[in-house]
């Protein structure tokens, strides 16, 4: 058999700990026998990024405004204990927090959705997407503590020096004060982002916010929405047949539990860091979701939502068998591969993403999965697989589709 051809590279990242082994596996056993691979290696473990004094970060981030395409490993965020396991020359930053500084943008989350795996939603037939605008609120507020009477102000000085003044409260005794903010360039580029993507993914987008109690702050995430949806993006929404829809975030919450799902949520920061939680633990599983951070002049950087898996890398260490879910990584590489077949007209390259996620999806469904999906599974019979027999079955499904 012949590889498919790839033309432009993907932006490959590697990370750190058990989903560092299970990247290589991935690549021996499901992408290398079928893909000449074409990619740029930035390696992100944690040593290097000290080596090159996590040059590699922004390097692998300028890399993907090149290529518009990366696969990210999950890595380690250092804090005091790994400054010491790993003798690090200081606390390198969130390599996700470097890389969406320098790509800006949002993050689309979902679940991977298996029979045998149900949600705790009986109505949830498709997937929700959670769009989670990541800058800004109460993320990048100040706030004060209050200790006795006293009138708090909100004061704005333009550059001429003239003041706006704003009455928060008016104390009789002590209390709390905060304030926030966003601009106007990040929430233009929050809902083009999902926008976009809702043209991408053909789902209708649905957004909400507390206006009616907000009636400024709110009310103005509110109408940017409208305006670049009506400005940009109706006439393409209507030909793809799918809609824009905007309520109040206590109506939105009680549709979604009541949706069979199936669209885009976009969630202001707040909202979106709370809600994507109860979203994906009521589908199943953080092992189960696709994560894709999409920038708002078109580059995608494709990684699993959970994190390096450091309790099994350690078992991994001491030569006992693992058995780590690797779905969220294997699909971090078959959306970037299906972007990349895209963008480049490459079909063969799209093809086998799909494939490669039927033979993952058809290989829970025959009831061969890892420990922590056997332990919520309505599925009878089951087996365990270790994460090597896991991939393993998962080569032979693949083998019989390609
Ligand atoms: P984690 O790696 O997500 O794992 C937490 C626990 O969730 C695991 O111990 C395991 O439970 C379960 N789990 C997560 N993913 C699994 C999978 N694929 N298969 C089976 N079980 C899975 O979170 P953490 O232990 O809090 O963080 C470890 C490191 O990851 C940290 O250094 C953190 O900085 C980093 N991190 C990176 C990212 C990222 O790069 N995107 C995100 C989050 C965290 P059991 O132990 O009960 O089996
Ligand atoms: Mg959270």
């Amino acid at each position: 058999m012949d590889k498919i051809k790839m033309t432009t590279p993907l932006v490959e990242m590697d990370g750190d700990e058990m989903t560092r082994i299970l990247w290589k596996m991935i690549k021996d056993e499901l992408l290398l026998p079928f893909v000449d691979l074409n990619t740029e290696y930035y390696d992100l473990g944690l040593e290097n990024r000290d080596k090159t004094n996590d040059q590699v970060t922004i390097d692998s981030a300028e890399a993907t405004k090149k290529y518009g395409v990366a696969v990210k490993c999950a890595t380690i965020t250092p804090n005091a204990a790994r400054v010491k396991e790993y003798n690090l020359k200081q606390m390198w930053k969130s390599p996700n927090g470097t890389i969406r500084a320098i790509l800006d943008g949002t993050v689309f989350r979902a679940p991977i959705i298996v029979k045998g795996i149900e949600p705790y939603v009986k109505s949830w037939k498709k997937p929700i997407t959670l769009a989670r605008h990541a800058y800004g609120d109460i993320y990048k507020a100040v706030d004060m503590k209050v200790e006795g009477p006293g009138k708090c102000e909100l004061v704005f000085t333009d550059a001429a020096g003239n003041e706006t003044r704003e009455l928060v409260h008016e104390f009789n005794g002590s209390g709390v004060a905060m304030g926030m903010h966003n601009t106007t360039k990040s929430i233009e580029s929050f809902a083009r982002c999902c926008f976009n993507y809702a043209l991408d993914t053909k789902q209708d987008v649905w957004f909400a916010t507390k206006d009616t109690i907000s009636k400024k702050y709110d009310h103005y995430f509110k109408d940017v929405f409208q305006e670049i949806f009506d400005a940009e993006y109706k006439a393409r929404f209507e030909e793809l047949g799918i809609t824009y829809f905007y309520t109040l975030i206590d109506d939105a919450v009680a549709r979604v539990i009541k949706s069979e799902g199936g669209y885009i949520w976009a969630c202001k920061n707040y909202d979106g860091d709370v809600m994507s939680d109860m979203v994906a633990t009521a589908f199943g599983s953080l092992a189960m979701m696709t994560s894709v951070l999409v920038s708002p002049d078109g580059n995608y950087e494709y990684e699993a939502a959970h994190g390096t898996v450091q309790r099994h890398y350690y078992k991994y260490l001491e030569g006992e068998k693992t058995s780590t879910n690797s779905v969220a990584t294997i699909f971090a590489w078959s959306g970037a591969l299906r972007k990349r077949g895209e963008l480049d007209g490459i079909s063969e390259l799209a093809g086998f993403a799909d494939k490669l996620e039927k033979a993952t999806i058809d290989t829970i469904e025959s009831g061969i999965m890892t420990k922590d999906l056997a332990l919520i599974t309505s599925l009878e019979n089951v087996t365990v697989a270790d994460s090597e027999e896991f991939i393993k079955a998962i080569r032979k499904n693949l083998e019989a589709l390609v």
